[in-house]
């Protein structure tokens, strides 16, 4: 099992400890990052750097991608240097990225139209769930494929999940980021206000997380808002990416065209590259503004 080799396009905040687990785990793994020198740790660790894109879908028995949005697994897979290109016969592609529907569906046409095999498999959980092997993983595409991947699904994730056709994961993903979304404004407006009612923040933060309100991801944000650090494990920017393609599925419910302006006015602002919980410190910022009722009801934020 373990003899699998692995090809690995895409060593960010998330790639990075992914691949670092397929690797402790020993399996065999080709990495390739457009930055060359992100490799470095990693080949340390005992993987193999690609000389391109085209070498990993040559030499690997499976190849997986996790980047930035759409045009960049565009990119990935079909520029005339891309995975695509001049891949192995039958070879197994996997994208990580979370991207839309509409891309995961053309990538699994394109991959069919080589020859080759797709899944779309998207994961849950940020940095620390990523290095502790602790994902949630979701996948659409041939049942058969999953098998053959679960074992690396096993190694980088606490569960997971076979969903359906193409394009399941991607909008399940979506789903899972919206609310993401929705509960860290929630989050930092509850601190902002409890703040402007004179409670001490470390006070009300302790009350959320002991109540039935805490959950994961208001316990990981507490931490940050209380010790001012906003270093990116999911930066700002990639969740203002994610309400767009939750836009361009449909979504109509009343909070969320608010909910997308606050996210994209704070990427506007300069905190895209922080952590998205930085979405309370363009909130704080911006309260006399939300204080002028005119301007807040014509979302002119
Ligand atoms: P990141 O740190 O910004 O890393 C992005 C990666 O994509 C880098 O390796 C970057 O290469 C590569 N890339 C971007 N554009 C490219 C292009 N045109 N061609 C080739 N490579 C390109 O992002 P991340 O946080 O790891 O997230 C990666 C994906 O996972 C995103 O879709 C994100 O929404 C999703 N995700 C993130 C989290 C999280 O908590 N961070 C959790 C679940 C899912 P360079 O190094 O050269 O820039």
């Amino acid at each position: 099992m373990t003899k699998l080799k692995i090809g690995w396009a895409g060593l960010g905040t998330m790639g990075t400890p992914m691949a670092r687990n397929l690797l402790k785990k020993g399996f065999s793994v080709h990495v390739y990052n457009r930055t060359r020198e992100k490799e470095k740790e990693l080949v340390e660790l005992g993987a193999f750097s690609a000389s391109n894109l085209q070498h990993l879908s040559q030499v690997c028995d499976l190849v997986v991608t996790m980047v930035t949005d759409d045009e960049a697994v565009e990119q990935v897979y079909n520029s005339s240097d891309g995975l695509l290109a001049d891949p192995s016969p039958g070879i197994l592609m996997i994208d990580m990225s979370t991207v839309s529907t509409q891309i995961s569906k053309k990538l699994a046409k394109d991959c069919g139209d080589k020859g080759v095999r797709f899944l779309e498999t998207k994961v849950s959980g940020s940095v620390k769930p990523a290095q502790e092997g602790q994902l949630v993983i979701m996948t659409g595409g041939a049942k058969a494929d999953y098998q053959q991947a679960l074992p690396i699904f096993q190694t980088l994730g606490k569960s997971s999940f076979h969903m359906g056709e193409v394009g399941i994961a991607s909008a399940a993903k979506l789903c899972l980021n919206y609310f993401l979304a929705l509960t860290m404004q929630g989050l930092a407006e509850t601190t902002l206000f409890a703040q402007q009612l004179k409670i001490d923040t470390g006070d009300m933060l302790r009350l959320v997380n002991e109540s039935a309100l805490g959950s994961g991801i208001t316990r990981l944000k507490s931490q940050a808002i209380l010790n001012n650090d906003f270093s990116p494990a999911f930066a700002l920017k990639h969740i203002t990416k994610d309400l767009k393609l939750v836009q361009k599925e449909g979504m109509a419910f009343p909070l969320f065209i608010p909910l997308l302006a606050s996210y994209q006015s704070a990427s506007q602002m300069g905190f895209g590259e922080d952590d998205a919980i930085s979405i309370i410190r363009f909130l704080d910022k911006m309260i006399p503004d939300f204080k002028n009722h005119e301007s807040f009801e014509q979302g002119n934020f």
